[in-house]
């Protein structure tokens, strides 16, 4: 009665065993398969009584079945649920001699024919194939990809990772992905990882707020980030796809800076205009009743009174001059158009206009050869070119034959002039004044100019996307310095 109630028992488990999905092996202490059920069979290749009484390492490529005996004894002295060979790929061999990558559990089981290990083994070479396809997709997309857990762990990350943080691979996976936080960041990064989890769902990271990823360096870049929820054999996780947008930041401030100078310019030019142009009318006033009062009354004056008027005249002159050079600073470039020179023939139709200064002061201007063809506001190109050579030759050193070389220079997106003269030269705290208006750094009776000739440069430099800075050394001459950007 007890053996069939055994009997009995024993057919209920064979049939469990049967009908479970995986492939099972029993296998006793000394290594012999006990039983084998239908999946294994199929998985394997063999009949059930080809495999039972046999060597279980008789199912294992030859490289890995001389050290398998020992694994199995180390398994037996302490019998628990575990998977087999974590960390390592296990490999199994089928009756045909073709190999294929599996996954094993270990149950220990306790008969009457003593313990025995139930090993369920699964065939995860299409997971394989999967994962290997998907590590390739995520590595060969463009941008940088990490894989996280729910605790917020890397699992995989791809190439794109490696050169935008500058870690290896094995420097990151396991890791938590703190390591690419800024620490300001990381207290309520943990509780965005949550949120995720409990509700994930494909979006983009971060929407209304900066972000910033760390790199190994200690730099920090601005980056956007988009969420994807990815099933896995892990399960659930966050594919984050990151992008560098430290150019894109830095073209966007570019283009802010730019508005913002061309709206304060604008602000600038109206004011100027409408004072400029008010000022002419009651200096003009003024100027007509001192006329007729030198005309009427000359003969009634003392020498003071007389000197007074005069000075007052030339005071005027002067002040009409400034209005005029005014009014032309702040209708520079109105009417500016586009078209594609050879900057070479802009300089040189310059020096044409400067052609009598040029021969009084007996001075020499070299171009260099090879100058660039660009797309600029060629009227106010060749004025920038005059304005520089005319100071170049302005402030030249008294007994010394003025030499004035233009160069250029290309940097990419942008091309660099340089007008060197060997004048006198300008001292370095000087550097930035001299660009603004009305600044000058000598007396009228010294050199004639309102001071206006270099913020006119400047201003023409920033309607071609440039900038214009001096390097000089008193005594010795002074190089200007500008670029003109290749697109405008
Ligand atoms: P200005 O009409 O007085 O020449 P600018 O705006 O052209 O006005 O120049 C401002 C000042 O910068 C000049 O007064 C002069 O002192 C100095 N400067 C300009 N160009 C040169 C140069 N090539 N060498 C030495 N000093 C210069």
């Amino acid at each position: 009665m007890e053996n069939e109630q055994f009997k009995h028992t024993e057919l209920t488990f064979q049939l469990m065993v049967d009908s479970v999905p995986n492939a099972i092996i029993l296998v006793n202490k000394e290594g012999k398969i006990a039983y084998v059920n239908n999946q294994a069979e199929i998985l394997f290749g063999y009949k059930r009584f080809d495999l039972i009484g046999r060597k279980v390492e008789q199912l294992l490529p030859n490289r890995y079945r001389k050290n398998h005996p020992e694994f199995r004894e180390i398994f037996f002295l302490n019998p628990t649920v575990r998977n087999m060979g974590v960390g390592r790929e296990l490999f199994a061999l089928r009756k045909d001699d073709t190999e294929f990558l599996v996954e094993i559990g270990l149950n220990p089981i306790v008969t009457v024919d003593g313990t025995l290990v139930l090993a369920s083994i699964i065939d995860i070479t299409e997971r394989k194939k999967a994962e290997e396809r998907f590590k390739l997709v995520v590595d060969s997309a463009p941008n940088a990809m990490i894989l996280v857990n729910d605790k917020g762990e890397i699992a995989l990350v791809n190439n794109e990772v490696k050169t935008l943080f500058g870690y290896q691979e094995k420097e990151l996976v396991g890791q938590h992905l703190h390591i690419l936080i800024p620490s300001r960041f990381q207290s309520k990064h943990k509780g965005f990882i949550e949120l995720f989890f409990m509700h994930p769902q494909k979006r983009s990271m971060g929407v209304g707020r900066e972000l910033f990823a760390l790199r190994k360096d200690g730099t920090e870049i601005p980056v956007e980030i988009g969420l994807n929820p990815i099933e896995t054999i892990d399960g659930l996780m966050v594919l984050a796809s990151i992008i560098d947008i430290t150019e894109r930041k830095k073209q966007e401030a570019s283009y802010k800076k730019q508005v913002e100078l061309e709206s304060k310019n604008k602000e600038l030019e109206n004011f100027a205009y409408l004072a400029s142009h008010d000022l002419q009318e009651p200096l003009r006033t003024l100027s007509n009743y001192i006329q007729i009062l030198k005309d009427e009354n000359i003969d009634q004056l003392n020498t003071i009174g007389k000197k007074s008027l005069n000075r007052m005249l030339v005071a005027i002159n002067r002040m009409n001059g400034l209005i005029s050079v005014l009014l032309d600073f702040s209708r520079l470039g109105r009417n500016r158009t586009l078209a594609y020179k050879n900057c070479k023939d802009i300089i040189e139709e310059a020096i044409a206009d400067l052609t009598s200064l040029i021969t009084k002061n007996d001075a020499e201007v070299i171009i260099e050869d090879e100058m660039p063809t660009l797309n600029v506001y060629e009227i106010e190109m060749r004025q920038l070119f005059e304005n520089l050579v005319n100071n170049s030759i302005k402030f030249k050193q008294k007994g010394k034959k003025p030499m004035i070389k233009i160069k250029a220079k290309d940097l990419t997106d942008r091309w660099m002039f340089s007008i060197i003269d060997n004048g006198i030269g300008i001292e370095e705290k000087n550097y930035d004044r001299i660009f603004q208006i009305f600044q000058r750094l000598h007396k009228r009776t010294q050199y004639s100019g309102y001071g206006i000739g270099l913020s006119n440069c400047k201003r023409i430099v920033e309607l071609h996307k440039g900038e214009i800075w001096i390097e000089s050394e008193v005594g010795k001459g002074s190089t200007f310095n500008f670029t003109i950007a290749n697109q405008l």
